[in-house]
């Protein structure tokens, strides 16, 4: 990483589902960081629990061609194009929720509280839910950044997909033939 700014790579989280221990640390560590308090239902990352023991961390997996930007009538999302995180303008946004069905993996949420919609803006390019998840030794969720000159980050991203699809996936790897009716 010599001679590289962190804070104008691309970034990205990658996610292995299997590691996850369901501790939602990442959402104390979201929502603290973006909202001064323990906050899990205003945290941009979600752990979902379908199954028990199956549990699916969610959060943006910023779309190459971002449908949920291209969605809004309010111009209110933009790509930060330092770090291809999605930012959300609060004074725009009307909480529509035109993006949040533009996503293929119904992934932006309402603010609990607030009238603007929540999408993981990767904290500038430090992501404080990846500091935690790797604090626990989970490595559930780990970053990934471009290198300058490759196009590395675009072959390791998945594609968005709702924590329905994703958990089903999950427990055939989880459990095998006893997932069979799980989900
Ligand atoms: S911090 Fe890591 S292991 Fe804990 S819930 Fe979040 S993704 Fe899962
Ligand atoms: S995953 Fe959803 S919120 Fe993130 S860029 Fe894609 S459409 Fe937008």
């Amino acid at each position: 990483m010599d001679g590289v700014s962190l804070s104008s790579t691309k970034t990205w989280i990658s996610r292995d589902y299997s590691r996850c221990s369901g501790c939602r640390r990442c959402e104390i560590a979201c929502s603290l960081h973006h909202e001064g308090v323990i906050w899990p239902e205003a945290s941009r990352v979600r752990v979902f629990m379908l199954v028990p023991g199956a549990e699916v961390p969610h959060l943006c997996a910023q779309c190459d061609d971002y449908p949920c930007v291209k969605s809004c009538p309010f111009e209110a999302l933009s790509v930060d194009d330092k770090t291809g995180a999605v930012i959300v303008d609060r004074e725009k946004c009307t909480a529509c929720g035109i993006c949040i069905n533009a996503c293929p993996g119904r992934i932006p949420h309402l603010h609990p509280r607030d009238g603007y919609v929540l999408i993981c803006d990767l904290c500038g390019g430090d992501p404080q839910c990846v500091k935690v998840c790797q604090e626990g030794k989970w490595d559930a969720l780990r970053l990934v950044r471009e290198m300058p000159q490759t196009w590395q980050l675009y072959t390791t991203k998945l594609y968005a997909r709702t924590p329905e699809d994703i958990t089903r996936d999950l427990v055939k790897i989880l459990f095998g033939e006893a997932s069979e009716g799980m989900i």
